[in-house]
């Protein structure tokens, strides 16, 4: 499906009945199947972005379309996976229900649901898991659990808001992977928002930079990088440095011009 954010602002609600601008008019096209990482310092809009595309906020301006249908609501064939996964799974469910539910909110039958189920947990890693309840996995269980109710719809898109941010840097190597596994598997376009430049070229097709005060887009860099990637010859190639640089300039410069001015070292 390709996804269109098509001159999309956002204001929220400021003190006295006044408004402030997080997302100044921004437009980007996103083709099917395309995997494309938004990076940029805190605040400047990214999470904002993804929750319109995700038909769960209302945009000021400006449309997001679906393979040209407009976005009003939470469309059919997406999915949406949150960094918290501890409060993203029901504590008082097993791994199974958690997963069922969301075949429920999606109209499929009973053995329909639980034949999905079957293929999302097989899809993670997780089977043999359907008994557990999420306070009795680790970290990266509980967020490859969520990434499997995701699967259950078997969506086109998939909408990622910082998923790793939470976890050790091996399970979110090995998170990554999965991701990239998974995509693959199931011919999803993905957005996923990270602060992590390398994880942002490791995954993606193109990276989007954002900048704050207010939130916009700067720069939209492809990433030329073979696939499939894997964690040692991906980053030990010199274009994934040269990618990694150029993008950390962007997002520096970001920084720096929504920074207050450096107090002097010396009078
Ligand atoms: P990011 O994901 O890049 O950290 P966000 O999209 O969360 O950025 O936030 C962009 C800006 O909008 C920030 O200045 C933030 O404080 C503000 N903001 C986000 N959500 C709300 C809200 N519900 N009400 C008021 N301001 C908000």
């Amino acid at each position: 499906m390709e996804l269109t954010v098509d001159n999309v602002s956002k204001s929220y609600p400021a003190a006295k009945g006044d408004t402030r601008l997080a997302l100044a008019e921004t437009s980007v096209t996103i083709a099917q199947g395309e995997f494309i990482c938004v990076v940029g310092p805190s605040g400047c809009g990214k999470s904002t972005m993804l929750m319109i595309m995700a038909g769960l906020l209302a945009p000021t301006g400006g449309q997001v379309r679906l393979d040209g249908t407009l976005v009003t609501g939470p469309p059919a064939g997406l999915s949406v996976v949150f960094q918290d996964y501890g409060r993203s799974l029901f504590p008082w469910m097993n791994v199974r229900r958690n997963l069922a539910i969301a075949g429920k909110a999606a109209g499929l039958s009973r053995a329909e649901t639980a034949e999905r189920v079957r293929e999302a947990l097989a899809a993670v890693g997780l089977d043999g898991v359907e008994n557990l309840y999420p306070w009795q996995m680790s970290g990266g269980m509980q967020q490859r659990t969520a990434i499997a109710r995701a699967l259950v719809v078997r969506p086109e898109v998939m909408l990622m808001d910082e998923p790793f941010a939470a976890v050790d840097a091996q399970t979110r190597a090995d998170l990554e992977d999965l991701v990239l596994r998974v995509r693959h598997e199931y011919q999803m376009t993905v957005v996923f928002v990270t602060h992590d430049i390398d994880e942002a070229v490791y995954l993606g097709d193109r990276v989007l930079v954002m900048r704050a005060n207010p939130g916009h887009l700067v720069s939209d860099v492809r990433v030329d990088l073979p696939r499939p990637r894997d964690q040692v010859s991906t980053k030990l190639d010199p274009r994934f440095a040269q990618l990694r640089s150029e993008i950390f300039r962007q997002v520096m410069r970001s920084v720096e011009t929504t920074a207050p001015p450096l107090a002097p070292t010396f009078p």
